[in-house]
């Protein structure tokens, strides 16, 4: 649907500070399921749901009971020589813990099953304060977590990987998909639409219930304002504070970045070193009665195409080697091109920033594959698969040029940007 352009300023309107570009404006009455954009730079400012509170708070108690089949049972069950094996994400966790794949076993419980569920418990609870009109005192720290926790909350990335896994594994055992995969189907849909729910609309909600205090035009020139990335809260900023606590929810608040540069390189090079190991050395190893072979990622493809899965090879590829890529080069370009002027280029650079965060999660694909298979070849002495130290290299990259996009502050670039005043509104 067409997005609508956010207002200029009205002393008394409610503020809305974009987050890509630093710029101010009086939030806009949206229709439901519409949206209004920045002015400037294009980013979308509000997404207004179709559904009610209420269907919310219904729908995450229904996710949380689908959270819980898709993790109690088996997402398969193999059958081998007279042998059966009931394979589940859960107990693919452990068994790479008992295998000694102690990092690989954290790095992917914690984005497979800990944050979503996080994720869920305070969507549930915080739903259900602001419908009975109350707020905790700790709703504020309770949205704080939720925030950090929802970029690394990846159970679309696991489903992919399971579809994978299971194309792997159909031509060489008996398989039969179990209750488990089709309530992470659901799953999927379910946290990919409350992927709208960010810690900033929740807070909104409360702004409507007149349970917190909004966040209104005072006159106050751009520049003397900062919005908090949190709960969205524009506020005047202190003079010569470099961070400073949101007065609504007490993040930490900074105009600009600090350190953004040194932060960013660190993490970037940091993944480029590992990102060597990740794709020399073996992603996995197939033991079997006629020997033992060590796969690297390319290897997996290369694979996956002689299996006849030519397509899901393609998505392999994409999830492993394109994406990891573009992400560097995405990461450097805007780094050093630092003589982008003009806004037709500087909205480019906005919607590349975009794309890095939007992809950002996807290259995990390939490490879910590998403990998922490592679970389901779990016949010692028949077929076995076991994750090698790539795994966790690759699982490594992924983190840290997640860490690096989340420490690039795209509001930068705008202020080189000559042709408009940093951080200013069009009046
Ligand atoms: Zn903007
Ligand atoms: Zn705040």
């Amino acid at each position: 649907m067409p997005g609508t352009p956010a207002e200029s300023r009205e002393t008394g309107a409610r503020l809305i500070v974009c987050r890509h570009c630093d710029t101010l404006h009086a939030a806009v009455a949206v229709e439901p399921g519409g949206m209004a954009v920045c002015s400037r730079c294009g980013y979308a400012l509000i997404r207004q749901s179709r559904f009610s509170l209420s269907f919310w708070l219904a729908l995450t108690a229904a996710a949380l009971v689908i959270f819980a089949i898709a993790n109690w049972f088996p997402i398969a069950q193999i059958s081998m020589l007279g042998k059966t094996v009931n394979a589940s994400f859960v107990g693919a966790l452990w068994l790479n813990w008992q295998n000694g794949h102690h990092i690989l076993s954290v790095m992917t419980g914690l984005v497979g099953f800990w944050l979503p569920l996080t994720q869920l418990c305070f969507l549930f609870w915080a739903l259900g304060s602001i419908r009975k009109g109350y707020l905790p005192p700790d709703f504020s720290l309770a949205m704080r977590i939720y925030h950090a926790a929802g970029p690394w909350s990846m159970v679309p990335v696991l489903m992919l990987a399971i579809i994978v896994a299971i194309v792997k594994f159909a031509g060489l055992a008996n398989l039969q998909p179990a209750p488990g995969i089709w309530a992470f189907g659901v799953l999927t849909f379910m946290l990919t639409a409350f992927s709208r729910l960010d810690s900033v609309r929740l807070w909104r909600y409360a702004e409507d219930a007149g349970l917190v205090p909004a966040s209104r035009d005072t006159g106050l020139p751009a520049d003397a304002m900062v919005g908090c990335p949190v709960c969205g809260y524009v506020q005047e900023r202190q003079p010569l504070v470099e961070m400073q606590q949101c007065a609504r929810c007490g993040s930490g608040v900074h105009k600009r970045r600090p350190d953004m540069e040194p932060r960013v390189w660190a993490f970037l090079i940091a993944a480029a070193v590992v990102y060597i190991p990740a794709n020399v050395l073996p992603m996995m190893e197939i033991r079997s009665m006629l020997g033992t072979s060590k796969h690297t990622i390319l290897g997996g493809v290369v694979e996956l195409w002689r299996l006849g899965s030519w397509d899901l090879a393609v998505i392999v590829f994409a999830a492993s080697v394109v994406v990891p890529i573009t992400k560097l080069a995405a990461l450097v370009t805007l780094m050093v091109a630092r003589k982008w002027k003009g806004e037709r280029l500087q909205r480019q650079r906005t919607r590349l920033y975009e794309l890095v965060e939007f992809i950002g999660q996807w290259s995990m694909l390939d490490v879910f594959v590998v403990i998922l298979m490592a679970a389901m070849a779990n016949f010692p002495g028949m077929s076995q698969v076991i994750a090698g130290p790539a795994a966790a290299s690759f699982g490594m990259v992924v983190v840290l040029t997640m860490l690096a996009a989340m420490s690039y502050d795209p509001r930068k670039g705008w202020d080189r940007d000559s042709s408009q005043v940093p951080g200013g509104s069009k009046r």
